[in-house]
């Protein structure tokens, strides 16, 4: 890492901090991006432009960590690894999903069941606080802020840098897609991937009763003779291919994005699973990025006449996180009271306790079930999304808040920690200038 990318970083980060110590009020950050799924403010004037904390400062291949800014994408990032055949320990599969928000927003991947969670692979970061101090906090450097950081969506500070470790990788890798009928008989066969990891990635799609997959990613060298890379960042959906075949090969880098070119499978809502929607949209549209800003436009212009024609629904995009030993029991529940499919299905281990705003147990692995769809309703809006997260809790799990919550604030808090929460706030934004976590993903403030 070089003394010029670390004294440009500085300098950027000053800069930052000099416009959040001597804005107004309440502070708001402006990026490009998002992948929040509720409405948010629009900070497009007033918020403080974070956007040029997107760079990676530098990669340490015998160290195998990356110091990253904030804004950084994922994308980028794995960009910027690939060549030394290294790879962030987890990628969240979205491109655009940047550093900093999986960092603060509990970010996941088919790698979790060995490493865990986007935070458990984080060594350090710095959080910029409202009066505009820099805090650098580790697992022994003010651990308070390092493990309360996670879940904390942007209202304690904002991290402008992040030390994520990073593991090697080959150039390609081997997909083995088994079927399941009964789900006990899936969560025993990822329950022992969790124990004995044999393969490099591991994740699962249900596609309705008795039809699960369990796909396990094996990193290869080289290709079998005869074998070749599948392609499926155009006119070929990805999670098609489970149903179709038991094995098959990606390059690394193809396997890390295999859900953004359908944003999963969410991208036949705009019709893009449709072949000549799909040829005309071409390579570089068919992305996140691309749905983002069509679900972002539909917040702000409402298709009323659409709408008023068509049976009322209500948007159901959730992931949750289910000990795997009532993952069998959530899904069954799920199925009667929501009914969404697909629904995704990726397991992880907890490392380490002590993650105040998002505490999970060590003793077992978890099942984080992701499901993004509407539904039809005639009940009163968020109905269905209250539903989920009573499930939730029956079933001892813990929900990312990412999108919609309908949580009275007591209920909150026993599942979040108020006492370590408020602790935090004191100490980082003691006058409320940045939203409080309940004010902000729940009342969407
Ligand atoms: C349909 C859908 C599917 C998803 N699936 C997955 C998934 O499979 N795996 C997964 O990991 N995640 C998934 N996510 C969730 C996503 O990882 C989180 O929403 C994450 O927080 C998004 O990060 P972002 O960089 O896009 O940040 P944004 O969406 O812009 O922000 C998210 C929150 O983090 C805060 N924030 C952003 N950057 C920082 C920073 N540097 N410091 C402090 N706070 C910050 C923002 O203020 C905001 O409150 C999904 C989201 C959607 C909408």
């Amino acid at each position: 890492m070089t003394n010029t990318a670390w004294h440009a970083h500085r300098e950027r980060v000053d800069r930052m901090a000099t416009a959040v110590a001597g804005s107004e009020g309440r502070v708001r950050l402006r990026k490009p991006t998002s992948n929040l799924f509720r409405p948010r403010q629009d900070n497009a004037r007033t918020g403080i432009d974070a956007a040029a904390l997107n760079h990676v400062i530098g990669v340490d291949p015998s160290a195998r960590v990356a110091e990253v800014e904030g804004m950084t994408t994922y994308a980028d990032l794995v960009d910027a690894t690939l060549p030394y055949g290294l790879a962030p320990a987890v990628v969240p599969e979205l491109k655009s999903i940047t550093v900093g928000g999986a960092t603060t927003g509990v970010g996941i991947e088919s790698s979790g069941f060995r490493y865990g969670l986007v935070h458990d692979t984080v060594e350090e970061l710095d959080v910029l606080v409202a009066d505009g101090r820099v805090l650098t906090c580790s697992r022994t450097q003010r651990p308070d802020l390092f493990y309360g950081f996670p879940n904390s969506y942007g209202s304690l500070g904002y991290a402008p840098r992040v030390r994520l470790r990073l593991i090697p990788v080959t150039p390609c890798v081997r997909l083995e897609h088994t079927r399941f009928a009964e789900p006990e008989a899936l969560f025993a066969a990822i329950g022992s991937e969790c124990s004995q990891p044999q393969c490099a990635y591991l994740d699962g799609v249900y596609f309705g009763p008795g039809e699960f997959v369990l796909t396990r990613a094996h990193f290869v060298d080289t290709l079998p003779a005869g074998a070749e890379v599948s392609d499926y960042t155009w006119m070929r959906p990805y999670w098609k291919s489970l149903r179709q075949r038991r094995e098959d090969y990606l390059t690394v880098h193809d396997y890390l994005w295999r859900w953004d070119t359908d944003w999963f499978w969410c991208s036949k809502n705009v019709g893009a699973h449709l072949a000549p929607v799909r040829l005309l949209l071409g390579r570089k549209r068919l992305s996140s990025v691309t749905y983002q800003k069509i679900m972002r436009a539909s917040h702000r212009w409402p298709l009323s006449l659409l709408q008023s024609v068509r049976p009322r629904t209500e948007s159901v995009i959730q992931d949750v996180d289910i000990p795997i030993a009532n993952a069998a029991a959530f899904l069954a529940d799920f199925e009667t009271a929501i009914g969404i499919r697909p629904v995704w299905i990726c397991p992880f281990v907890v490392p380490e306790r002590g993650f105040s705003l998002f505490s999970l147990r060590t003793d077992t692995p978890y099942i984080n079930f992701g499901f993004w769809d509407m539904v039809r309703s005639a009940e009163p809006d968020g109905h269905y999304n209250a539903v989920v997260e009573e499930l939730v809790v029956r079933h001892g799990g813990k929900k990312s808040l990412y999108s919609r919550n309908t949580y009275a604030e007591s209920v909150f808090w026993q599942n979040y920690d108020r006492e370590a929460y408020q602790a935090l706030k004191r100490e980082c934004d003691p006058d409320g200038r940045f939203p409080g976590l309940y004010e902000k993903t729940v009342q969407r403030q």
